[in-house]
């Protein structure tokens, strides 16, 4: 296999990214392992990479018996034999090559999908901290370049530099054999020609360098100004000139820069085609001159000719060898460095099993910090995002209370209390830092995440529908659904009638892109999963946007039956909801500091009487808790 100009131009312009990096030692140990199922494919592959590179060897030969055997001895028998062999090595070459690739291919999409369903397997598991840290665009680029690196490492670096090894030795044994001093020179000037292209490898690496750069910047720009946010601003301020300009400014970069490197790549293939000549140049004096005084034939000289050009290519290539090998290795050492994120909340090996779970929670003396940054991202670098001064502070202090089984409690407390916290650590989106959170009186860190799952069910604010039909989003709860249970659910949550006026119904897709749903609806198809599941406790967090008063209306009817027999933790926004719960929480600060019913709460005259005059009275909650 020959490696072409531009794999070359590219692994040149690659070297930044191993520059002065550090192979892990036990990174090629682990590559192999992914590669032991293939192994039996890689041995085949090495021996067709041998057949094709000495087949493309004979080709200079059979012109050199045809110019110097079957001419002048007038042998047209030969000259036949000499042509079919031609076609035959010709068909060789191209079978072998085509069985070589498709090889390579097998072995290296198919080790790419292991390490794919692997990586997205191990993200997915990650905890919620990882995902709030993490950018996804960042993420996302590194689970498909680097696996797409990896994956180029196998089908394309391991075959280029094996191919050349092979291809360079045959050609230089069979030159030395034709003639020793043409290939010497031939060798002389490689030096020469190497330095050349690598200091335009390197004029072209910071070219290439700095086009990426300017690419990024201005996709940036793209996606952020004609996402809906973006583009909502831009119309709002005016800036659609300023924005067009500055555009402007950033692709006039990337199109002079895009010129440059126009050159310097060109500029690689003008000095290559001159140190060819002049080698040319040099085969045809000395062998000119061989041929002239006899000791040396024409076909020979013609030979050597075709060597040559078979010569520079795979000797430049792999002079590069060493860079293309690191940063084959480099991706994989990345796609490892995420299959190395420690997933932290993890399932116990002898989890627990909860079977007809009542629902009983209780939080004991739970405290809580959230994870200091960095702690996931550090090997991951490029995605860390900034430290923030509220590391390690702790959200939550002693914080203690149950639910009963089939209880309603509801939590109220100022912005920035510890609410959304104390409603996270119940599912394990966070482990706590002290204390246990145990339902049915078992830790939830000693149960199995089924069990878990199966208890608890939640509805956020503002809940994820996913880009798929209605249906779809709601069998996420219960895959098993029938059409009439997945009715039945949407007609307690008051959706029903709405799915069902929509001109595809339960298949209308929703989401990102689809159809929009408003708020209230789209919490009320939240409310219908979430009664699909069926769970013994519910979390809810109401919201806090302003619903008209029908909306608000049927949202309260969906609530009051989905709770019904479920224990609940609502962070509460609605006067009907603190009026009906069994239970009051005032948080504040991460500290309990009163608990009641509505009544004592508020004959106490604390926070919470303050609160329910400047947050309940006043909030369009009130309407929906009626006169
Ligand atoms: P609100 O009513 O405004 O939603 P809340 O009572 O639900 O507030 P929380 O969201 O639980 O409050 O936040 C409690 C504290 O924890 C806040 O000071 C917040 O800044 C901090 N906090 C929340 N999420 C994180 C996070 N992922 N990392 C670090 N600190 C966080």
């Amino acid at each position: 296999m020959q490696s072409s100009p531009w794999m070359l131009m590219h692994s040149m312009s690659q070297n930044s990214r191993v520059k002065g990096k550090k192979l892990q030692p036990q990174t090629l140990r682990r590559v192999l392992r992914y590669a032991k199922p293939y192994r039996r494919k890689l041995v085949v592959f090495v021996i067709a990479v041998a057949a094709a590179s000495a087949v493309a060897v004979v080709p200079p030969l059979l012109l050199r018996d045809l110019l110097d055997v079957a001419i002048p001895n007038h042998n047209g028998g030969l000259v036949m034999w000499l042509a079919l062999a031609a076609v035959g090595v010709a068909l060789m070459d191209a079978v072998l090559n085509l069985y070589q690739r498709w090889l390579a291919a097998q072995i290296g999409e198919g080790l790419i999908y292991d390490m794919r369903t692997q990586l997205f397997d191990h993200v997915q598991r990650m905890p919620i901290a990882f995902f709030t840290r993490t950018q996804t665009g960042a993420l996302i680029s590194r689970m498909n370049n680097d696996v797409i690196g990896a994956q180029r490492a196998v089908t394309t670096t391991l075959s280029q530099i094996l191919s050349n090894v092979i291809g360079v030795t045959a050609t230089l044994v069979v030159m030395f054999a034709l003639s020793v001093p043409i290939t010497l020179i031939a060798l002389v000037v490689v030096p020469i020609f190497i330095f050349a292209a690598k200091y335009i490898g390197r004029k072209l690496r910071a070219v290439t360098l700095e086009s990426m750069n300017l690419d990024s910047g201005m996709n940036t720009l793209m996606t952020e100004r004609l996402g809906v946010s973006g583009a909502l601003l831009v119309k709002l301020f005016g800036q659609a000139d300023a924005d067009r300009d500055e555009f402007a400014d950033r692709a006039g970069r990337v199109r002079d820069i895009g010129i440059l490197s126009a050159i310097y790549a060109r500029g690689f293939f003008v000095i290559l085609a001159l140190v060819a000549a002049l080698v040319t140049a040099a085969v045809y004096w000395i062998g000119g001159m061989s041929a002239i005084n006899g000791s040396m034939k024409v076909g020979t000289i013609a030979a050597l000719t075709l060597y040559l050009a078979q010569l520079y290519m795979p000797l430049t290539a792999l002079t590069n060898a060493r860079v293309d090998y690191l940063s084959a290795m480099v991706s994989f050492e990345r796609v490892f460095e995420v299959l190395d994120l420690d997933q932290e909340i993890k399932e116990r090996p002898d989890s627990q099993t909860l079977s007809n779970i009542r629902g009983d929670v209780q939080f004991d003396h739970v405290s809580f910090s959230y994870p200091k940054g960095g702690k996931f991202l550090e090997s991951l670098g490029d995605v860390a995002t900034p430290k923030t001064h509220d590391e390690g502070r702790e959200v939550l202090s002693d914080v203690a209370f149950e639910i009963q089984p089939g209880a309603l409690c509801a939590l109220v407390g100022p912005s920035g209390a510890g609410k959304t916290t104390v409603s996270m650590l119940l599912p394990r989106l966070y482990d706590v830092t002290s204390g246990a959170i145990k339902i049915d009186g078992v830790d939830v860190r000693d149960l199995s995440f089924a069990s878990l799952n199966r208890a608890i069910g939640v509805v956020t604010q503002d809940p994820h529908l996913f880009h798929v039909s209605i249906a779809e989003n709601l069998r996420f709860a219960r895959p098993d659904a029938t059409e009439a249970e997945l009715e039945a659910a949407c007609r307690v949550a008051n959706i029903h009638h709405v799915i069902a006026a929509l001109p595809d119904g339960y298949d209308t897709v929703v989401g990102e892109r689809g159809y929009r749903l408003s708020g209230g609806e789209k919490q009320r198809v939240a409310i219908a999963r979430m009664l699909l599941k069926d769970p013994a406790i519910v979390i809810l967090d109401e919201a806090t946007s302003h619903l008209d008063s029908e909306s608000e209306h049927l949202i309260q009817e969906a609530f009051d039956v989905a709770l019904r027999g479920r224990s609940s933790l609502v962070i509460a926004h609605r006067l009907s909801t603190i009026m009906a719960a069994d239970r009051i929480l005032v948080l504040d600060q991460g500290r309990i500091v009163e608990s009641g019913t509505h009544a004592q709460l508020l004959g106490q005259g604390g926070l919470y009487a303050d609160l329910f005059n400047t947050q309940f009275l006043t909030s369009p909650a009130k309407r929906a808790a009626g006169p």
